[in-house]
């Protein structure tokens, strides 16, 4: 499965994040063993630990929910973090990083969903997080993340991600014109990831299909 995603993944020109919640070091290292270098987490204990324990190589997403006091304990070694939503996270990432003298790249995390537990910002705060960043010297805003309502209604989730894709385009070219790192739709997990591919993602997060049901 592995190898046929990654190819799925190089002929639309995206990347491939595999999500490893919850999943073994071994399991993890199966991966990496066949190339793999990308993963991804949604607790920070669990990300710390592994990144400790594992190949230093491997580049770390934090794909959850990020509690603003947890974020020093990632910002010496994070690559990515998919799920910024609020002003007063992006500045304790700005912080922290500055702290660890680096500059962290971030996703803006969008509500393109129905449901009513899932995070992220609309498009009006989202525009303001974009103009608030600019003032934040060790952030770097590299695109937005989405997910899309976990639903058998394959239109409804076409629309989410085209939603997404939109927002992106307008951010761009109000705001990010010429910044080139401004380039990332994280979008499409391991049953939406074609449909995402279809509408523009540029990054997909994929667990199930990869590690198995959890
Ligand atoms: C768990 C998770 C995924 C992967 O989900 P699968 O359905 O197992 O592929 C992707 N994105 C986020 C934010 C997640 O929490």
């Amino acid at each position: 499965m592995l190898i046929t995603l990654q190819n799925t993944c190089k002929a639309y020109g995206a990347q491939l994040v595999a999500v490893s919640k919850t999943k073994p070091n071994a399991q993890i290292s199966e991966l990496y063993d066949q190339g793999q270098r990308v993963f991804g987490e949604n607790r920070v204990q669990e990300l710390v630990e592994k990144h400790e324990t594992l190949p230093k190589d491997i580049q770390w997403h934090m794909i959850g929910h990020l509690q603003k006091n947890k974020v020093k304990y990632i910002a010496p070694f994070i690559h990515l973090i998919h799920s910024v939503d609020n002003l007063s996270l992006l500045q304790s990432i700005d912080k922290e990083a500055k702290k660890n003298d680096r500059v962290i790249s971030v996703l803006l995390q969008m509500k393109i969903a129905t449901e009513e537990s899932k995070y992220g910002t609309n498009r009006e705060a989202l525009r303001n997080l974009v103009i608030e960043s600019f003032h934040l010297e060790n952030i770097k805003i590299c695109g937005l993340m989405g997910m899309a309502t976990f639903t058998d209604d394959y239109e409804q989730v076409r629309s989410e991600f085209k939603f997404l894709k939109a927002s992106f385009d307008e951010v761009k070219k109000q705001s990010l014109q010429d910044d080139d790192d401004f380039a990332v739709v994280s979008m499409g997990m391991s049953g939406d990831y074609k449909i995402a591919l279809e509408e523009g993602s540029t990054m997909i997060r994929v667990g199930s299909l990869l590690f198995g049901a959890r």
